[in-house]
């Protein structure tokens, strides 16, 4: 029968080794906070497949939009036939990318190829060819956003040399000894040693750092970032793929930043659970790549864009932004009086709700807990609720439940993470 031990069985003899699995469940059915597996357990989702539905599983908007567009038309390739899904999310995106200038966008269906794009874009309007991308960061699993990304294993291991032209800058990251001083004179060094600031297309970052443990950049960093960047005539590119859509309170993080970027790339939580994503920027960088040098066959799907324009509705009607703040109080709140009694909590951070907190052996900095990171993770599922870790040391919590959670369920969830904290720390 089809009960997650066959599933499982049939699931490791059939797909690839490379392709890992954080719980070892199967799935069969979701609603908003809700996961259902095929043994008819349930669980509470802290994860929402890491950051794609922050207006919840299959939000019944979202789902009526899908369904209408589903009686119309499936697929054109927009550059074959247009549709007016994709125009109209176009216009809708320009209005919420920070920056008070024209703006056009480009829709692809995957965050790395939304970071793939924003480079070959950059590079087209800049003519320079270098980038800058930090320690720490995660930007995808494709050749160059691999280059693009900060930690080897897993996800370069093995793989041989990635593209050149990528140099690395430290993260600051106060908690862990990098300053924001010495993240920028790590820049300043790169101009130094290994390239001219004249050859460099783009500076990359992820306002809050999502894989690499949620490290919130300072109002203060991004802008000193911003003035490095006008110096030498660098394009500062921020991948709000993990960040956008609402999560941390404004629908780009970069809007409460005080930082307007030359290009965004957004993915994830912006289609509700379909696969979409892309880049908006300055219309006359978007427009350095000639007609044809952009684009794909399922990029920005009609369903996609429906759903996205859906998603971006209910954000309205249910004030989700609002939500995204309020939620990220109670639980910057609520880890920090768990942290009260649990002093392996070393750090409760985060943007909106786009929360963490990170763990270390008898709360001493300078020992970052993983294997405790891995026991939580793996109790809280015994007991019902779904977590998701991350970090450059594996010792992070995140926490990335809908905004659409009801209260009584996001309770349920942190006393599970209360009680897995007691029961192993
Ligand atoms: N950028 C960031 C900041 C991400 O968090 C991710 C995915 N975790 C990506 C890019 C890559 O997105 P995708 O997995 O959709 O290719």
């Amino acid at each position: 029968s089809n009960n997650n031990q066959t599933l499982l069985q049939r699931r490791h003899a059939t797909v690839a080794r490379g392709v890992g699995q954080i719980h070892p469940i199967v799935a069969e059915r979701a609603e908003n906070a809700t996961v259902w597996d095929v043994d008819g357990r349930e669980y509470i989702d802290f994860a929402g497949g890491i950051a794609v539905l922050n207006s919840g599983h299959l939000h019944p908007k979202v789902i009526a939009a899908v369904q209408e567009q589903l009686g119309k038309l499936s697929h054109t390739c927009f550059q074959v036939l247009a549709y007016e899904p994709y125009i109209a999310l176009c216009e809708e995106i320009a209005k919420r990318v920070p920056g008070d200038f024209a703006k056009k966008t480009l829709l692809v269906s995957t965050g790395s190829e939304a970071l793939e794009n924003s480079i070959k874009i950059a590079r087209a309007a800049t003519g320079r060819a270098g980038v800058i991308a930090f320690t720490g960061a995660y930007h995808g699993r494709t050749m160059m956003t691999l280059a693009l990304t900060g930690k080897v294993a897993p996800y370069a291991a093995g793989m041989g040399l990635m593209p050149g032209g990528v140099y690395r800058a430290l993260a600051p990251c106060a908690l862990h000894g990098i300053s924001e001083d010495a993240s920028i004179a790590s820049i300043e060094r790169i101009f130094k040693t290994d390239a001219d600031a004249k050859d460099i297309a783009a500076i990359v970052i992820e306002p809050v750092q999502g894989e690499g443990g949620f490290y919130v950049n300072s109002a203060s960093f991004m802008q000193r970032l911003r003035k490095l960047c006008d110096s030498h005539g660098i394009l500062l590119i921020a991948d709000e793929v993990q960040t956008g859509a609402g999560r941390t309170g404004s629908f780009f993080a970069c809007e409460q930043l005080g930082v307007v970027p030359d290009l965004t790339t957004f993915a994830k939580s912006v289609a509700g659970g379909f696969p979409l994503a892309g880049v908006t920027g300055k219309a006359e960088i978007m427009d350095a790549i000639a007609p044809g040098g952009l684009g794909g066959t399922y990029a920005g799907s009609p369903i996609a864009c429906a759903a996205a324009l859906a998603v971006l509705k209910v954000f309205d009607e249910e004030n989700l932004l609002q939500r995204a703040k309020d939620l990220g109080q109670t639980l910057q709140n609520r880890l920090r009086e768990l942290g009260k009694q649990h002093k392996v909590i070393g750090d409760v951070r985060g943007l909106g709700a786009m929360v963490a907190m990170e763990l270390f052996e008898n709360g001493d900095l300078s020992k970052p807990d993983a294997a405790l990171a891995g026991k939580l993770v793996e109790r809280a599922r015994d007991k019902g609720l779904i977590l998701l870790s991350c970090g450059v040391y594996g010792n992070v919590i995140r926490f990335l439940m809908p905004l659409t959670i009801p209260d009584a369920q996001l309770e349920q969830g942190l006393s599970i993470v209360g009680e897995c904290l007691s029961e192993l720390a």
